[in-house]
């Protein structure tokens, strides 16, 4: 049951965890994860992790996992009231946080979302000025999602959810599968002139996608390889890992479980291979990237 965000981002700060007295950024970044049952004891073990929601169900949830961390109630400060007052626009989450949340309705969860959806994301955005929206998309290929009336829902929740970013100036994660056409039909007018960062979760264009986002589109946008798509021996993740900017690459799990987020490691250790760099290369870089993508 949701709550109204007034009542949440109290309740949260009343619980927040006391600062510790040093939290060295250790481990690679999971650029797109979802929440389970052990996803605290993972993310504490990670530089960051970007916490992605999937429907309004889990908005909380994710607000609560987020603000428990040790290392975010420091960066936040322990009032996080104060922090919420700020004005959208003058907070930026930072590569000092340990989970960034990523609050929004997923492709997926379009045809079960309630009415009145859009007013409550916007309420709780405006209280959580560290979150980002996500994940949102466009999906082409799951067959239920395919009637007319369904595309036309996706199409609806993402123009929406994506002009709320660029209101409120916030990052966003993207799920994009098969859909390129609507997308770039959807997203020109939205982020024209607007150069907010955009993250291509689990991506899976092609490297000519790559240079069309970032050559003609010019959007601001990150690659995210995720570690259920990457198969080293297969020359089409090769090329598509080579095709992304290294400035521009960032690693996920896409996890839903505890199993699926131990996936990290041996995406990182395989990304550094095929990049031919050492494994240390590649997290500095990534590293580098979290706070590029967050305009620092
Ligand atoms: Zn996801």
């Amino acid at each position: 049951m949701f709550e109204a965000p007034s009542a949440l981002s109290s309740r949260i700060s009343s619980e927040l965890p006391s600062v510790p007295s040093e939290s060295p950024l250790i481990g690679p970044v999971d650029a797109h994860v979802h929440l389970f049952p052990e996803f605290s004891d993972f993310a504490q073990r990670r530089t960051v992790s970007f916490l992605n929601a999937v429907s309004e169900s889990d908005w909380e949830a994710v607000c609560r996992a987020v603000q428990c961390l040790e290392r975010n109630a420091e960066a936040l400060g322990r009032n996080f009231e104060q922090n919420a007052e700020l004005r959208s626009g003058d907070f930026k989450p930072n590569a000092e946080l340990q989970v960034v949340p990523f609050l929004g309705i997923h492709p997926w969860a379009v045809l079960s979302a309630e009415a009145g959806w859009e007013e409550r994301l916007e309420a709780l955005l405006r209280r959580m000025p560290i979150a980002g929206v996500g994940e949102i998309g466009l999906d082409a290929w799951k067959p239920e999602l395919q009637s007319d009336a369904a595309v036309c829902r996706q199409k609806t929740f993402f123009q929406r959810q994506l002009a709320l970013a660029v209101e409120l100036d916030r990052p966003v994660s993207i799920h994009c599968v098969r859909a390129w056409d609507h997308l770039w039909e959807l997203a020109r007018p939205i982020l024209a002139g607007k150069p907010i960062p955009l993250l291509f979760h689990a991506f899976s264009g092609s490297p000519q996608i790559v240079s069309q986002i970032l050559q003609k589109e010019k959007w601001n946008a990150f690659f995210s390889i995720a570690s259920f798509r990457f198969h080293p021996d297969r020359p089409k993740s090769r090329e598509l890992l080579h095709a992304i900017p290294r400035e521009r690459l960032l690693l996920e799990t896409d996890a839903e479980s505890a199993e699926d987020a131990l996936s990290l490691e041996t995406l990182c250790r395989n990304a550094a291979e095929c990049l031919r760099i050492p494994e240390s290369e590649l997290s500095d870089q990534i590293l580098k990237n979290v706070r590029l993508f967050f305009g620092r």
